[in-house]
């Protein structure tokens, strides 16, 4: 087989950093860096704590939207769902009366310190918002093991009203198989894809009834519809709360995969203070249209970084694409 070729960047237009408006995974603020190529503006932001390996597909997900593009969409419109953050009942019903018309709601439970009480009065909030025609996923974050999932799984469900499905309520690809003979609430895995070695082996274990899908650390919009055709089970594309542009990529994708039973967790971007571009994709009516903002000088000077975040993200990038360009 032949080698594959070191990649090489387009120049990079930009470095992005924003505060968020909230708290989110101990993060405070988000940065990246934005390329622009033959295809348009690619978004390269892998999170601090991956490893310049982990990174090298974030890089590739970045080079494809700016050198490729993406493959054409079959649908113009992308429902998406809120997401709830491991907030008390008032907020978490504010939150989802302020969402932009999401009938959807992904609410986050397994939190450190919190207790199932505090979980059920989140979970019955997020349903008197929504109504009885909404749906509620829950996210775990692989928080549980086995038998508190079996039992969380039991009481929140109730709670809720009905659970559309609870993402990687356990750690590993073998708990959320045995979990799955244990409950009704259908199962979603998350980590267990996006920081596997091998994405497949939810598919041999039947360990999921749903897959989530984030096309940059899975290397692409393209890498993921491979992905999903071989994974062979419905898809959720997210976010990895990229700015616009890096959204741009996951609506794309969602865009074209051939059937998209569920709403997608991309209504992110008014976490960040600031995006990089000047009509940001947020949702109407509960959905996002599927198009390709571009950053303006003027979008991209709001959200400039600093000379010491700039500084980290060239060494940081100088090593993903030493990474990315040896064999693997
Ligand atoms: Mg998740």
């Amino acid at each position: 087989m032949p080698a594959t070729p070191a990649p090489t960047l387009p120049p990079v237009r930009a470095v992005y950093s924003t505060p968020l408006r909230a708290r989110f995974r101990d993060l405070a603020a988000r940065d990246g860096v934005l390329v622009r190529g033959e295809a348009g503006w690619g978004e390269i932001s892998p999170f601090w704590d991956y490893d310049a390996r982990e990174s090298a597909a974030w890089l590739r997900a970045g080079l494809e939207a700016a050198e490729e593009g993406w493959p054409a969409p079959v649908r113009a419109r992308i429902p998406v769902n809120v997401t709830v953050p491991a907030v008390g009942p008032e907020q978490a019903a504010r939150i989802v009366a302020a969402s932009g018309g999401c009938t959807t709601a992904k609410v986050k439970v397994a939190e450190t310190g919190q207790s199932l009480a505090e979980e059920q009065a989140r979970l019955e909030a997020v349903r008197g918002a929504l109504g009885a025609g909404g749906r509620i996923r829950i996210d775990a974050n692989g928080g549980w093991d086995l038998d508190t999932a079996v039992d969380r799984l039991r009481h929140l469900e109730r709670a809720a009203g009905g659970l559309e499905y609870a993402e990687q309520p356990c750690a590993t690809v073998e708990e959320l198989a045995a979990l799955r003979r244990r409950t009704d609430v259908p199962v979603a895995a998350d980590e267990s894809i996006r920081r596997a070695e091998d994405p497949l082996a939810v598919r041999r274990a039947e360990a999921a009834d749903v897959v989530v899908l984030k096309v940059q650390p899975l290397g692409g919009v393209r890498a993921c519809l491979d992905l999903a055709e071989e994974v062979g089970l419905p898809v959720v594309v997210s976010s990895a709360l990229e700015s616009s542009v890096g959204i741009a990529a996951g609506l794309a994708l969602a865009a074209a995969l051939p059937a998209l039973p569920y709403a997608c967790g991309l209504a992110t971007v008014h976490l960040l203070e600031r995006d990089t571009v000047e009509d940001p994709l947020l949702p109407v009516g509960g959905s996002i249209a599927v198009r390709r903002p571009e950053p303006s000088e003027r979008s991209l000077d709001a959200v400039r970084a600093d000379d010491e975040v700039r500084v980290r993200w060239e060494s940081r990038l100088a090593e993903i694409m030493a990474v990315a360009g040896a064999p693997r």
